[in-house]
């Protein structure tokens, strides 16, 4: 039998857009070359960053303050229909200055949060040190965000994936879509391997990979890979209790308590593992952060593909021109922060309903707009 919804993907992304159709009763069949969430999910920090910085576009704040707030309540219903603990966790992040310069940008920044909401204490060394006591004493001030959580990202897309499953939806792993299935101006379908599995709509959410969606639909889909690098460290002390956010790097301790750090961003096209120059740099940064994390001992790196877009804000919505198809991609480094809200506002669009936040900013066919 033909799924209503086919989704291409099974990040974060994919898995919670899966979750969402499942949910409000769609058969759906979501499709993964890999295994669920082992790709940029699977790479990530998994830090869920409720508050944003004067640089973030407007829209992308709204959207990310939405998805914030859905996790709690996420994070409970996904620990009630699976059993998993995706390790939802409160965890205070510290921004810190350690020169003249950055504490003076760190300033501006908290004045921009002040106004526009935000609830952030300035703290002095003193403070900064009694809230984090392996921070770098020759910190000179921190900005205290003290409502953000983390989680384990694996086991999030997971839980989605196992939730939708055990709503009737099927998940396909070592499954890669080849290509789409085209009639006219409608996509109805896919083709994995010799395989062709019919569907009312395909949502393609491959997450760094879709801009090789371009070429067949005609269209522009400006998403390019960018890597990011991390390292997991093993502290015999006690773990961080805090994320030390020092702007082009941070540290926290994750609930299976490794304490990882990160990260680069660069432009390596598909490649996604890490290398020399990338850990000796994260390596060097862990006990500028926190001078214990010197004694630490290492337990791994790896590197993920962060999905990028020219504007920094992703593609969510329907293709121009096109009927049957969707896209959500292009969420950088915000895909697990973004993924509750994209799985919702994509539902909406599949049952025809009115999304409940506007979606222009994120139209896909923006940059088709920009290339005519
Ligand atoms: C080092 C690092 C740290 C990060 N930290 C954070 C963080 O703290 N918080 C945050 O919110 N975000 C973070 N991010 C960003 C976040 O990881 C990404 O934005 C997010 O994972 C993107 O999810 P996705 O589902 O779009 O892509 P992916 O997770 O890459 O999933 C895409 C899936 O599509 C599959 N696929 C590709 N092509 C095909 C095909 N043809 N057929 C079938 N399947 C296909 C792949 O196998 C993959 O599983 C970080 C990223 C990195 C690399």
């Amino acid at each position: 039998m033909n799924p209503d919804v086919i989704v291409i993907g099974a990040g974060a992304i994919g898995t919670s857009i899966g979750y969402q159709l499942a949910r409000a009763g769609a058969k759906v069949m979501i499709v993964d070359r890999g295994q669920v969430g082992r790709e940029a999910t699977g790479a990530s920090a998994g830090m869920i960053m409720a508050v944003h910085g004067r640089s973030t576009p407007v829209p992308l704040v709204a959207l990310a303050s939405e998805s914030a707030r859905l996790f709690a309540a996420l994070a409970e219903e996904l620990k009630l229909r699976t059993g998993m603990d995706i390790g939802y966790r409160r965890v205070g992040r510290l921004r810190v200055a350690f020169d003249e310069a950055t504490e003076h940008q760190l300033r501006l920044e908290r004045g921009w949060q002040v106004d526009h909401g935000a609830i952030v204490s300035w703290l002095d060394p003193a403070s900064a040190l009694d809230l984090e006591p392996a921070l770098n004493p020759t910190v000179r001030a921190a900005i205290y965000y003290a409502d953000e959580y983390q989680l384990l990202p694996v086991a999030f897309a997971q839980a989605l994936s196992r939730a939708a499953a055990d709503l009737g939806a099927i998940v396909r792993e070592g499954a890669a879509v080849d290509r789409l299935l085209i009639e006219g101006d409608r996509v109805t379908g896919v083709a994995v391997g010799d395989e062709r599995v019919h569907a009312d709509e395909v949502v393609i959410a491959n997450g760094s990979w879709a801009g090789g969606w371009s070429d067949p639909l005609g269209l522009p889909i400006p998403i390019r890979p960018m890597r990011g690098q991390l390292v997991a460290l093993r502290t015999l002390g006690t773990a961080l209790r805090n994320v030390i956010d020092a702007g082009d790097g941070y540290a926290l301790t994750k609930p299976d308590g490794s304490t990882i750090v990160g990260t680069t961003v660069e432009d390596a096209g598909f490649d996604a593992r890490p290398t020399a120059s990338g850990v000796e740099g994260l390596l060097k940064l862990a006990p500028q952060l926190a001078p214990r994390l010197a004694d630490a001992t290492f337990s791994g790196a790896w590197a993920g593909l962060r999905p990028g877009t020219p504007d920094g804000m992703p593609l969510i919505g329907r293709l121009p021109r096109w009927r049957g198809v969707l896209l959500a991609a292009g969420h950088f480094r915000q895909g697990i922060l973004l993924a509750p809200i994209t799985g919702e506002l994509v539902a909406d669009l599949v049952a025809r309903r009115r999304p409940r936040l506007s979606l222009e900013a994120f139209d896909p066919g923006r940059f088709l707009v920009r290339a005519a």
